[in-house]
């Protein structure tokens, strides 16, 4: 829609941070619908055992629904787990079941352990233009498996206290998966999440993150919203949730941010309440 480019490659990114609770999974399913709406094939990957993100994309997912457990253990075809999502045309979900939360110790003693999810997406035949990869809060080897998947780490900072604790660890094993296992891995971009304008906190942590990460921080920062925390009981993200709400609109504006990075185009029109 709307004359967006489409990757000419599968972009496929990792939504990371190992602090719980900083919109990892609101920023993933928000993310994704996004950008299907604007008119990309999306496929959202839930690697948390706690599954928020098919519970927020209203997938089933009780535990004798094929997942994405299956997909890293038992080594069954990507395609045979992915549902799609409805009423988001092109978005596309591998639900997360609560024996994934076993399998951060079954992978330890299966062979290529570390690059599984990296294998099942490869042999995904369906055409797609974005994989995003919603992380659990730890770096094991679920985490790992997912930076070995994909070039680009996303990570969302929520603008508080100690936002910037905890990162260094992140970035080393960035910098650790990069020289051992999968030489195309980068942070591409960084998001400020539950930002309230109105706080002199928030604007110091925003100043902060930009200043030490630079280019990678998104123009567009996320406002903090009631109705992007609601739309998830409701099975649905705040795009069809309350599409015209400044949650909607700021995620819809972030998506176009990345659909333009992708292409090369980094100064993007100002248009949207929560931008800047
Ligand atoms: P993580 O996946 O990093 O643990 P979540 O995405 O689950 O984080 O977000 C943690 C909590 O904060 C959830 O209850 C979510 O609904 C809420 N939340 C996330 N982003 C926002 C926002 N912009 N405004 C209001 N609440 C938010
Ligand atoms: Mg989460």
């Amino acid at each position: 829609a709307e004359g967006m480019p489409r990757p000419e490659q599968t972009r496929i990114m990792i939504v990371a941070n190992q602090k719980g609770g900083v919109g990892k999974t609101t920023t993933t399913v928000n993310l994704a619908a996004s950008l299907a709406l604007l008119g990309s094939r999306v496929l959202v990957i839930d690697l948390d055992p706690q599954g928020n993100a098919s519970t927020a994309l209203g997938i089933d997912h009780h535990a004798e629904v094929p997942s994405i457990y299956d997909v890293l253990v038992e080594s069954k075809p990507l395609s045979d787990v992915v549902q799609p999502v409805r009423d988001v045309e092109g978005l596309f979900c591998a639900p997360a079941t609560i024996d994934l939360a076993g399998a951060e110790i079954e992978l330890v003693s299966l062979v290529a352990r570390e690059s599984r999810l990296q294998r099942a997406i490869q042999s995904y035949e369906q055409p797609l233009d974005y994989v995003l990869i919603d992380c659990p809060p730890s770096l094991g080897l679920l985490t790992v498996n997912a930076l070995v998947a994909g070039a680009e780490v996303l990570i969302p900072i929520q603008c508080e206290y100690y936002a910037l604790e905890g990162l260094g660890q992140l970035l080393r094993n960035v910098e650790l998966v990069r020289g051992h296992l999968n030489p195309t891995l980068h942070v591409s971009t960084i998001l400020l999440t539950m930002y309230d304008g109105r706080t002199r906190l928030a604007s110091q942590v925003a100043d902060e993150v930009r200043s030490h990460f630079g280019a990678e921080v998104l123009r567009t920062s996320i406002p903090r919203s009631v109705r992007i925390s609601e739309a998830p009981s409701y099975g649905q993200t705040v795009l069809t949730y309350d599409p015209g709400s400044s949650g909607a609109l700021s995620y819809f504006e972030a998506a176009r941010e990345i659909a333009l990075r992708g292409a090369g185009v980094f100064e993007v029109p100002e248009s949207a309440p929560g931008t800047g």
